[in-house]
């Protein structure tokens, strides 16, 4: 059996997919996103955050049997039965844990329970075949419009992520595309419409705009980490909305 190596699991979360959830946060990224709001959630190895204002310590990262994980998601299954919930898996790169990822699926699978992936799809097209029979549906991050921009963003490979989302479509998978809406990195009309044309050639039928927030600032600080974005501000509600207005001309959008 796998072994997932585990942040946190958070209940009751929202903004992580539809109706009452859980979200089984995995420790571990292959990206280096300068905005990322859980930078907790890097690294593959366990670290202590130290919030010295709230005068607690919270150390991340514990290894569970996917069995183990599924039991205490289970815990509340019939809140997800309520509303069209169920287990979302997030990190990280909740991807690279790929094999953990199947098992724990199929686990919550056998139980009623569905499972979202929450990924930004920078990894071999191989590991996503390993969960397609078990995960019910994937948030998918589309950060910048180029390879150029993607790479120096993220240090990710775009042809790989657009290559694994066109695929992901093809094969019928439950795919929304998700848009972290980032001041000075992917606002502009021109950053938009070549995510946009991106999201229409690979046939995604809905995307999310995630405007950038600062939630994440404290953890940098427990972390005596610097936090590039600690001045930026999120975007203005305006600009959000005309950025959805003009993504929705050619894409379902919601904006969260
Ligand atoms: S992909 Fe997500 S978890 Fe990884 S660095 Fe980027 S924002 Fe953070």
């Amino acid at each position: 059996m796998a072994v997932l190596n585990v942040s946190n699991i958070q209940r009751f979360s929202t903004g992580d997919g539809p109706g009452i959830r859980t979200t089984v946060f995995l420790k571990g990224c292959n990206l280096r996103c300068p905005w990322c709001h859980n930078p907790e959630n890097i690294s593959a190895k366990p670290e202590t955050l130290v919030f010295a204002a709230a005068g607690k310590t919270v150390t991340y990262g514990k290894l569970m049997t996917p069995l183990e994980v599924a039991d205490d998601v289970s815990e509340d299954a019939d809140f997800y039965n309520a509303g069209g919930g169920g287990v979302t898996v997030s990190g990280g790169e909740p991807m690279l844990q790929y094999e953990g990822v199947a098992e724990l699926a199929a686990i919550l699978k056998e139980r009623g329970i569905s499972t979202l992936v929450d990924t930004a799809g920078c990894v071999p097209w191989r590991n996503f075949e390993v969960v397609l029979g078990s995960v019910n549906a994937f948030y998918y991050d589309i950060k910048a419009g180029s390879r150029e921009k993607y790479a120096s963003v993220t240090g990710g490979d775009f042809d790989l992520i657009v290559s694994n989302l066109k695929k992901l479509v093809a094969c019928g998978a439950n795919v929304t595309a998700r848009i972290p809406f980032i001041p000075g990195v992917n606002t502009s009309d021109g950053e938009l419409r070549l995510i946009l044309s991106t999201l229409l050639e690979a046939g995604v039928k809905h995307a999310d705009l995630i405007p950038f927030h600062r939630l994440g600032s404290a953890k940098y600080k427990a972390m005596g980490r610097e936090y590039v974005f600690a001045k930026t501000s999120p975007p203005a509600a305006e600009e959000v909305a005309r950025a959805g207005e003009m993504l929705g001309k050619y894409i379902e959008t919601g904006i969260e």
